[in-house]
């Protein structure tokens, strides 16, 4: 059964929806403060928060649907019907409830509830990781587990884990990836700082493995360790000296084909694929993209006989699979 408010003294609420009380800034929010709401929820700005001796404070106001929070999140729904009296405060006529989450956080979280597409169903969106931050902490803080479930699926969608929809997604040749893309970076941040790591470990060794793709050492190095959580700076790292690794033995193992016609130039292929400086920019030597580089090697090669050809091909295509398998192991934590 839920406390009722109404014996609770009201607080002088801000006659607009922004004034100054001394150095704190009081604002609504102005998309998700609903005249009809009966909840004001509060939030200070992330730098605010953090800083507990900053002078200025700007302080967000929310005025939402208790009927709303209660449905999804069982945090709410017991903060909510076992108030005490005095704890209470009001806002503009209803009760009010301050959060320690930042206001970005928090905007998030209830746009959730309030946009039916916030969380795109299919549509790719290269900025949807660092958009749902926020969300999926407050999800997981709050326990709405719907909200959560509907993040994690579309990062599966996000980051397929066969190489088929692989080279669907991410295109071996890399000038045709686009806005659409997700970042790996972000992606492995909402993975860590959204508490959903051992949720998708298959997603996030890709993750891995394009943040090592994408990563020109040393300029991108120090870019990258101050982005990501310590755990997951040396978990790239040593990734990617697995895959390095890895890389040659299972290249290795392709062993060279009993062939005599004359126009099948064998040493010339092999040669190609090691050493052709051509092929350095492409990382061959800092491993970077081992999965992209075999498809052009595949693709190109007019050294070999038609039989060789087919059949380094095949091989080669095995490598990419062996190679694209072991991506969640090679970049485990
Ligand atoms: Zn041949």
């Amino acid at each position: 059964m839920e406390t009722s408010f109404t014996d609770v003294p009201e607080l002088p609420a801000p006659p607009a929806s922004k004034r100054r009380r001394g150095m704190v800034e009081e604002r609504r929010h102005p998309d998700l403060y609903f005249e009809d709401g009966n909840l004001v929820l509060s939030a200070m700005d992330e730098e605010t928060a953090l800083d507990h001796n900053t002078e200025h404070q700007i302080v967000t106001f929310f005025r939402v649907h208790r009927s709303i929070l209660a449905k999804h999140s069982p945090v709410f729904r017991d903060m909510l019907a076992f108030p005490t009296p005095q704890d209470v405060e009001r806002y503009d006529g209803v009760p009010h409830v301050r959060l320690y989450d930042s206001c970005d956080d928090l905007t998030g979280f209830l746009t959730a509830f309030y946009e039916p597409l916030y969380i795109p169903p299919e549509h790719y969106d290269g900025a949807f990781s660092k958009k749902m931050l926020g969300p999926l902490k407050l999800a997981t803080k709050y326990q709405v587990d719907s909200l959560r479930a509907r993040i994690i699926s579309q990062v599966r969608k996000d980051w397929p884990s066969t190489l088929k929809a692989w080279d669907k997604r991410f295109s071996p040749m890399h000038d045709e990836r686009g806005p659409s893309h997700p970042d790996p970076l972000h992606s492995i941040n909402l993975a860590y700082k959204g508490g959903i790591c051992d949720e998708i470990p298959t997603e996030l060794g890709l993750m891995f493995y394009q943040l090592s793709v994408d990563l020109h050492p040393p300029d991108d190095l120090d870019t990258i360790a101050s982005c990501l959580q310590l755990p997951a700076f040396l978990r790239l790292l040593k990734g990617r000296e697995r895959l390095n690794s890895f890389m040659f033995k299972t290249i290795g193992e392709v062993v060279s084909l009993p062939c005599t016609k004359p126009e099948c130039d064998q040493t010339a292929f092999w040669r190609h694929i090691f050493l052709d400086p051509s092929l350095q920019e492409f990382g061959w030597r800092g491993t970077r993209d081992p999965l992209g580089l075999i498809y052009m090697t595949l693709e190109y090669d007019g050294r070999l006989c038609h039989t060789c050809c087919r059949e380094y091909c095949r091989r080669f295509k095995g490598c990419r699979q062996a190679i694209f398998g072991a991506l969640p192991s090679l970049f485990r934590a």
